[in-house]
């Protein structure tokens, strides 16, 4: 039997990211991975979608060539195999890079599925691991809802979920997808500018965790680029590739030639159920350490449940390390960004208006639009605006958002001014290299403040 310090089970963002913090910081670490090295994200996830989206960027950029001067003789082209191999590409080379890192860091890493027998035994394959600490990084797999036909549909492959929509054998003529959540949103950003009818139905409203200003411009734009937009739509049942739903109180059927199901994720608790953690909807209760009901476990990343994105997992992976090398970290998910790679992007970080509203701060509100910005118009990419959320009596940022072709790139900016506990004063002070899209940051500073310079008066 193998003893280590840290044994941390799921190799995904959030895992394997903390074993090599933990072997930096001397502690013999053991990494069991049942799949493939960096997860959901690297493998089915953040980095397939945004390589096929950058090959649908490209198609259409080419289809809107002659804006540009410049015309193309013949035909514009989709080869979805090339953009598949292309994808896979992207996908295998970071995937050697993880693996890499973890051996020149020292951490082993086990491959197989493993099943944690008490806090300091985990067995894979028949073979016993032993660690003083566990670090749960199992991460979470598609939600399959009980409607009736689902089931069927998915096991008929009439339906799939988003690690079967990034494999289409080709483009769809007509895709219905079933939840408005930002995965969905983002294959429907996808496949319609490949050329898709895209229908999107939505038990609420899509994108529904945004701002409300930016909530009602996304879907604005959304649905004048093509995208059939349907809100409050009730699923009563699916038909193989048909989808029935109620809206407004009428029963509608939508045929699509392929389904996508997107209706949020579920935390992978199985592999640990003999521990008998603490849960809370399905996901590990952990407490501001990271640490488990259970002293010396951790569970870091979307089996926490707290946020799932990325980034979250490998914040958290971090601060888990450190606390058990005897640190003392949390993460202030209030500063955390969350971004949405449509065309164009949505980034946002901090607080909403309504929900600072809802916090009890008196709130000013600053905003400015991409159509003002000299380098949008350059680029010709005007579609878009920034908001900054601040604390009116000292002008504290309390949240930004951001649509535009980059906002997922502008929004670090954002990141930095929470972090510091930055005023709006600040950023409007801080000189904005010209010309530039990050100009909107500080000009929407100026607006709150009531000295924009380029917007014309009323
Ligand atoms: P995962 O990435 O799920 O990794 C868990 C790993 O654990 C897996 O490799 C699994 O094989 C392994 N495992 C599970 N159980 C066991 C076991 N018992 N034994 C051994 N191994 C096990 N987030 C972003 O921040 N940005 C994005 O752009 C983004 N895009 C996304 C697009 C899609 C289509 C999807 C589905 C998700 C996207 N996400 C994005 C979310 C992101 O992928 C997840 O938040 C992130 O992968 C969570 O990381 P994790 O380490 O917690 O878990």
């Amino acid at each position: 039997m193998s003893r280590y310090k840290i044994a941390i089970l799921g190799g995904g963002p959030g895992g394997y990211v903390a074993a090599i913090r933990a072997a930096q910081l001397g502690a013999e670490t053991v990494l069991i991975e049942a799949g493939e090295l960096g997860g959901v994200c690297l493998n089915g996830g953040c980095i397939p979608t945004k390589t096929l989206l950058k090959s649908a960027r490209v198609y259409q950029e080419l289809l809107s060539s002659e804006k540009f001067g410049i015309s193309i003789d013949g035909e514009v082209r989709i080869d979805w195999a090339a953009m598949q191999r292309r994808k896979d590409g992207v996908v295998g080379q970071l995937n050697s890079g993880v693996r890499g890192l973890l051996k020149q860091n020292g951490v082993e890493v086990v491959q197989g599925f493993g099943e944690v027998l008490d806090p300091h035994t985990i067995v894979v394959g028949g073979e016993r691991i032993s660690a003083d600490h566990l670090i749960i990084a199992t991460g979470s797999s598609p939600a399959i809802l009980p409607i009736p036909g689902l089931q069927e549909a998915l096991e008929s492959g009439a339906a799939v979920t988003s690690t079967g929509a990034l494999t289409f054998k080709e483009v769809p003529q007509r895709l219905v997808i079933v939840g408005g959540g930002v995965v969905g949103m983002e294959f429907a950003a996808l496949f319609s500018s490949l050329g898709s009818r895209v229908t999107v139905l939505e038990k609420f409203t899509v994108l529904g965790s945004l701002d409300q200003d930016l909530q009602k411009y996304m879907q604005r734009l959304l649905e004048k680029k093509g995208v059939e937009i349907h809100n409050g739509a009730d699923i009563q049942r699916f038909a193989g590739s048909q989808v029935i739903a109620e809206i407004n109180g009428e029963t509608r059927e939508f045929q699509g030639d392929a389904v996508l199901v997107s209706l949020g994720r579920r935390p992978n608790v199985q592999a640990v159920s003999r521990l008998g953690l603490e849960l809370e909807r399905g996901a590990i209760r952990t407490n501001e350490r990271l640490e488990t009901s259970i002293p010396g476990v951790y569970a870091i990343g979307d089996v926490n449940g707290k946020q799932m994105l990325a980034h979250t997992a490998s914040a958290e992976g971090l601060a888990a390390v450190e606390n058990i090398m005897g640190g003392s970290a949390v993460i202030n998910y209030d500063k955390i960004p969350a971004c949405i790679y449509t065309f164009p992007e949505v980034a946002m970080v901090g607080l909403t208006e309504q929900e600072a509203v809802r916090r009890g701060h008196k709130v000013a509100i600053g905003t400015f639009p991409l159509a003002a910005n000299g380098r949008a118009l350059a680029e010709g990419e005007p579609e878009g605006l920034v908001k900054i959320v601040a604390d009116e009596k000292y002008g504290e940022v309390l949240g930004v958002h951001i649509i535009a072709a980059q906002a997922t790139d502008l929004i670090s900016e954002a990141v930095l001014a929470l972090e510091l506990e930055s005023t709006v004063h600040e950023l409007a002070n801080a000189v904005h290299p010209h010309p530039t899209f990050s100009e909107v940051v500080m000009e929407a500073a100026h607006a709150l403040l009531g000295h924009a310079i380029h917007v014309f008066k009323r």
